[in-house]
């Protein structure tokens, strides 16, 4: 029974890409859908594969608000995510993924006739709402496992019998479902199961939290106006906020592990007494994207003082070149980045060796003000003294 196809039930094939890499539930499990009905879905697939590289592109920008380019990507960005996600087919690509993390727990009721409606609804032969974007989770909605985690819940309503499903990408984006209804009361079962993705592990070794609760209290309310344009017209200033506040957060929790993972670092070659050049060309690509963030910034600063005002776009010119990520810069806008890189290495070993680089001023400096004043120390101002002696 549980290894045929919960849409036509011949035999079917192994759980493995039936759902992006990134969201595959753990476990090997048991087969959900027969070969055809792979084929069927590949599209939904590649959608929401879409979706999360969108996600995952925008998660890698300069932090909002830096400069007015970074805010425009933001929105940009925000407006295209809400577009494809609230799009007919992204919000059937979402109640494939609830369909399918239903089916993997819940694989007689996957089977049964409760889910037809479902099943017609994202194969693609017939419109409905089944999904719509969450603006209120629940009140008691655990903290998911993960910073930044995505998670899937399914469950059964134990007094309804309605199927539900909840999906949030990166702990801001959050969609509810309803699925289909468990008309036998005895058939309907007691826990929901809630899986917590972290994702910003290795994809290889990519964590997994999974865990059985009680269904009260996830069950979602549908919008009373919900209708299916409703549902597709949500791009709205809270998904420009939310994107652009995740993309803050990410970047600050990553600036603190980088921190954290140099001063442990530097602790553990003293003690060895190693060179402590190692730590930092071991974590030479963050440094070098932080110093790139950070140049910016320390750039938009020293420009404001009255002395360089009037030569601002030499300065600008001599040290940086327009380019939204990294890939982009030109070779000499490479050189400025990599000078403000050696600027924050250069006082993080010197803090370092006077014993005053805990991991709270290793994050300043890699992506905060102490960083700004390094750059502008340490690069910016000598760049300029030579310039003016020489004109
Ligand atoms: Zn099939």
């Amino acid at each position: 029974m549980n290894h045929i196809c919960i849409i036509c039930g011949r035999a079917g094939v192994s759980l493995k890409d039936i759902l992006p890499a990134t969201l595959a539930p753990p476990g090997n499990g048991t087969a959900i859908y027969c070969d055809e009905h792979v084929a069927a879905y590949s599209s939904l697939i590649d959608h929401f594969s879409s979706q999360l590289d969108v996600l995952n592109a925008l998660a890698g920008v300069r932090p909002f608000p830096i400069t007015r380019h970074a805010r425009e990507q933001v929105v940009r960005g925000a407006l295209a995510l809400s577009t494809r996600m609230g799009s007919a087919e992204g919000l059937r690509a979402i109640a494939y993924v609830l369909q399918t993390y239903f089916a993997r727990y819940f694989g007689e009721i996957a089977r049964s006739a409760a889910l037809d409606e479902l099943k017609h609804y994202t194969l693609g032969e017939t419109r409905g709402v089944f999904v719509w974007w969450d603006t209120e989770l629940p009140a008691d909605y655990p903290h998911n496992a993960f910073s930044f985690g995505h998670r899937i819940a399914v469950g059964v309503d134990p007094d309804s019998g309605q199927i539900f499903g909840r999906l949030s990408l990166f702990s801001t984006f959050h969609f509810a479902a309803t699925l289909g209804i468990v008309s036998s009361v005895e058939d309907r079962p007691k826990g929901a199961v809630m899986v917590d993705i972290d994702p910003l592990t290795d994809l290889s070794m990519h964590s997994v939290f999974q865990s059985t609760i009680n269904p009260i209290g996830l069950i979602p309310q549908k919008p009373v106006d919900h209708s299916e344009t409703h549902a597709q017209s949500v791009v709205s200033e809270r998904s420009v906020m939310s994107l652009a506040r995740l993309i803050a957060n990410m970047y600050d929790f990553r600036a603190r592990r980088t921190a954290s993972r140099l001063v442990e670092g530097l602790s553990e070659a003293r003690a060895n007494s190693a060179s402590l050049d190692g730590c930092f060309s071991g974590l030479h690509g963050e440094l070098t994207q932080h110093a790139f963030h950070l140049l910016q910034h320390a750039i938009d600063l020293f420009v404001t003082a009255p002395e360089i005002a009037p030569i601002e776009d030499v300065v600008r010119a001599l040290v940086l070149t327009e380019g939204e990520t990294m890939e982009q810069l030109s070779p000499h806008a490479k050189v400025s980045v990599h000078l403000a890189r050696d600027a924050i290495v250069t006082k993080l070993a010197e803090d370092f060796i006077d014993d005053r680089l805990t991991s709270e001023r290793a994050f300043s400096l890699i992506a905060g003000d102490a960083g700004v004043a390094a750059i502008i120390e340490l690069m910016l101002v000598p760049v300029v003294r030579r310039f003016t002696e020489l004109i």
